[in-house]
């Protein structure tokens, strides 16, 4: 009973022990200088929101990055793994609201909830380098960055249409609209408005972000045509097509068209410029508004256009509205040969895209072709097919595999060459020119919410916008303010905050009272942690470049375009300060699968969340890893067993009692010597390999493998999910060999060895079970410390392998033969197998190919 007792694995008082010894170390998970003579290994996990409550997604992603952050460390790696905290953002004044609770307050507590967590699971973060976004060490940096790209002309201020969403009483982002609705609040429509907000001019690195995806090898491919996508390049040209009667001046056209009278509309085919036959105009263009001053009857009609593209755009997608327009009654003249082609007001024309005009082709535009049919508009064939079939006789005819047809001087020209000549003519004539446009629009950073980073610029009756000098930062936020769900920024009804003095003028003057979107927080934190404590600058430019591009980025794959469209935008700015000399944040991105429960993603709403408190408590945090890890490639969605813990805690108990059982017998005490390492093997130092019991060569081979197939797991694969399984099949074989164990067949060295390597690779899966068994051997210092084992080839070599054996190219049977046996002996071992002297029999076998180590195949009449 006592001994019953003493053998059960109890993960409960292991792990409480190690945590306090590693609290108590707070070295052990520190990085080296930039000076260490290591090379260096960056691994970081996207850092969490503190809502206040880890679920199970974070627990994945923290095992993976931890796993790997301890596999580098045994590597011989200086490792920078930090964590830190993503703390602005609206659920804290949300909690302010319902709670009664002040934002930073309840932001705070939610943190340290969570790093206890974090430490109960085991995580090996470097708490000293740790950040917190919400709080003025840090946001300060934010306002520096500011003021650096308002003085490179990368910042600026615009009216606009935003997203309003009112439960939040705040701004969106495009992004953050769902279908139309919030995307923290799903039944709530978005609603439009305009605001005066601050733009960052990401637009200005719009190439150099897409060209930067090509070299980014080590991300997702479905990552960078995410960001691809978003960017969003589209080659074509500018046309300007002639308004045939003037219009009313002081009309709100922008002035030089107002001087030229033209409208400029942007196609990727200007090929079929001569079969446009109306030109098409946003219900918003200044153009259309002329139009509508003169004519009552058309501004009703457009103002409901305006209204339908309202209603799209709350329901979230433009792109699918009906599509109607109006004829305005007016003409506009093609500048190629003057034709005069109408001109129409279209709902599914956005002013923010393009030049907010079309030149509508129904020969051979899909969109165009269904508009002209429901109004009656001419279809015209201008691109004839090289060679006509029965699918591309009939229009809309959308290839450029074709020949300009109905076309002028350029009729007979192909696609390509007439792109080319179009374009030079109409730069020629100054009514014209190639043109690329992008779908990303500048980054609308201005929020009207209390719990973000102020905006640190100053309104002047005299000076107009001032910057708030630098010995001013940080502008802090005020510590009470009133919550409310009232539209406009809740900073705004802080007297003591708005009013302040010019610092240029010294006149009286206001504070803006925007605050900045988080993502501007994340985009650049990860530099942070090389230099946490700085409080001169955002970091040291040397450590930074020290330690970036950052070696292995981890996160949800939600996070696969804004967040890190945002952060390489970042990188590229402070680059362009000097800051850094990276142009990329991450070298390589992993973005793991989703945790699920019973087929669906773990809600509150669905009663299907499981707590990892109550994991770890059930079955301890190294179970509750491993089996995160175990339970899926990292990369697929995990469905949550709870029946799958509990098979992995039982297996480490497994683990637990194997070393226990030996460990006092062995007396195992390292002396840096490998029973059977090349170099002392050749020495002499231990028995030749030869005098290993055949039960010992047996569990090396297997334990040789286990390392090699980790080992190249790690270096790339990280299907650690087949790691785990690997350690269960080393430790079956080595509990299956127990009598050979007992009657003394392996030797004791051979025996500590295979434990002691055992323990070294469940390291990285299950740090508490690997501290207290690499203690139970015997050896002294953190595991952490201790090399990671090398696979020895000689050692790990099958003495037999599995061939295929196919008939006329079918697989008939598997047979085992002598690893590295020769071509003839395949052969014979093949032939002399039952299954195949069965298919074979009355039949003629006119042909043999052996792949020697790999495959025989039989040709047979
Ligand atoms: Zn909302
Ligand atoms: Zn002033």
């Amino acid at each position: 009973m006592t001994e019953e007792k003493e053998f059960r694995y109890d993960p409960a008082a292991i792990e409480a022990k190690w945590q306090q010894r590693w609290a108590a170390d707070p070295k052990l998970y520190a990085a080296e200088p930039a000076t260490s003579q290591k090379p260096k290994y960056y691994v970081l996990e996207m850092l969490p929101y503190p809502s206040g409550q880890l679920h199970m997604g974070h627990v994945r992603n923290y095992s993976i990055g931890d796993a790997l952050a301890r596999h580098m460390w045994m590597r011989g790696y200086n490792v920078l793994h930090p964590m830190g905290w993503d703390a602005f953002g609206l659920p804290a004044e949300n909690a302010a609201l319902k709670n009664n609770t002040p934002p930073r307050e309840w932001t705070l507590t939610n943190i340290a909830a969570m790093k206890g967590q974090m430490q109960r699971l085991g995580l090996g973060y470097d708490w000293a380098t740790e950040i917190t976004t919400c709080l003025p060490d840090y946001y300060r940096w934010n306002q520096w960055f500011f003021l650096r790209m308002y003085e490179k002309g990368l910042v600026y201020r615009k009216k606009s249409k935003v997203n309003w969403c009112p439960e939040c009483a705040t701004v969106l982002a495009n992004e953050q609209v769902v279908d139309g609705c919030c995307w923290r609040h799903e039944e709530t429509k978005v609603e439009l408005c305009d605001l005066e907000q601050w733009f960052l001019r990401i637009t200005t690195y719009a190439q150099q972000l897409l060209d930067g995806l090509d070299k980014l090898d080590g991300w997702p491919e479905k990552v960078r045509i995410m960001q691809r996508n978003w960017i969003g390049r589209s080659e074509g040209t500018e046309v300007d097509f002639f308004l045939e009667e003037e219009i009313n001046q002081g009309s709100g056209i922008r002035d030089q068209e107002k001087e030229r009278q033209r409208i400029r509309v942007f196609t990727t085919r200007v090929d079929t410029i001569f079969g446009a036959t109306s030109v098409q105009l946003a219900p918003e263009h200044p153009v259309t508004k002329a139009f509508c001053a003169a004519d009552p009857g058309l501004k009703t009609k457009v103002d409901e256009l305006i209204e339908e593209q309202k209603r799209a755009r709350e329901a979230g997608d433009v792109g699918a509205i009906e599509k109607h327009g109006v004829p305005t009654g007016r003409f506009a003249l093609n500048p190629y040969n003057g034709e005069r082609v109408p001109i129409w007001v279209a709902n599914y024309i956005l002013m923010d895209y393009g030049t907010g005009a079309i030149m509508s082709v129904p020969g051979h535009d899909e969109r165009d072709f269904e508009f002209a049919e429901k109004y009656g508009i001419e279809i015209r064939r201008v691109i004839a097919p090289a060679a006509e079939t029965e699918e591309n006789k009939n229009l809309p005819f959308l290839s450029e595999e074709g020949v300009l047809v109905n076309s002028g001087a350029y009729s007979g020209m192909s696609c390509i060459q007439a792109q080319k000549l179009l374009q030079e003519a109409a730069a020629r004539s100054a009514f014209g020119e190639a043109a690329i446009t992008y779908r990303l629009k500048d980054w609308g950073v201005s929020r009207q919410r209390y719990w973000g980073t102020p905006i640190p610029m100053i309104h002047c009756e005299c000076c107009g916008l001032v910057q708030v000098p630098d010995d001013q930062l940080p502008v802090l936020l005020p510590a009470q303010v009133e919550i409310t769900q009232q539209g406009g920024s809740p900073l705004g009804r802080v007297p003591e905050f708005v009013h302040t003095k010019c610092p240029t003028c010294g006149g009286p003057a206001r504070r803006e009272t925007d605050t900045m979107d988080t993502f501007v927080d994340s985009s650049w934190y990860f530099y942070r942690y090389t230099d946490a404590k700085n409080d001169r600058k955002p970091f040291e430019p040397a450590i930074a470049q020290y330690w970036f591009p950052i070696d292995q980025y981890i996160g949800g794959v939600e996070h696969a375009i804004l967040h890190l469209i945002y952060s390489r935008f970042w990188t590229r700015m402070m680059r362009d300060l000097g800051l850094i000399k990276n142009d990329e944040p991450a070298r390589r991105l992993f973005t793991q699968g989703m945790v699920i429960k019973d087929g669906a993603k773990m809600s509150k709403s669905k009663g299907n969340v499981v707590s990892p408190d109550d994991m770890v408590a059930r079955y301890g945090a190294d179970a509750t890893r491993m089996y995160a890890l175990f339970a899926a490639p990292p990369d697929r969605d995990l469905d949550w067993q709870e029946d799958g813990v509990a098979g992995v805690s039982r297996f480490l108990g497994r683990v637990w009692r194997l070393v226990a059982k030996h460990s006092a017998a062995l007396h195992v005490k390292r002396t840096g010597f490998s029973p059977y390492a090349e170099s002392q093997r050749q020495s002499g130092a231990l028995a030749p390999e030869g005098s290993l019991s055949g039960s010992s060569l047996k569990l090396l081979r297997k334990l040789h493998q286990t390392i090699a197939k980790i080992t190249h797991d790690f270096e790339g694969r990280w299907h650690f999910n087949t790691c785990v399984a690997a350690i269960m099949e080393l430790v079956n074989e080595i509990q299956a060999a127990d009598s050979q164990l007992e009657a003394g067949e392996v030797s004791p060295a051979v025996l500590g060895e295979l434990l002691r390597t055992l323990v070294l690779l469940l390291g990285p899966f299950a740090p508490f079970l690997a501290a207290e068994l690499w203690e139970e051997l015997g050896e002294d210092g953190a595991i952490l410390r201790a090399q990671w084992p090398k696979s020895d080839p000689e050692l790990a070599k099958e003495d037999e392998i599995e061939i295929p054996v196919q008939i006329n190219g079918k697989l008939t049977v598997v047979v085992r033969v002598p690893a590295g046996a020769e071509a003839k002996a395949i052969e014979a071992a093949a032939l002399a197998d039952e299954k195949v002297q069965a298919r074979t029999a009355g039949k003629t076998v006119n042909k043999v190919i052996v792949v020697p180590g790999r495959a025989v195949n039989l040709v047979v009449k």
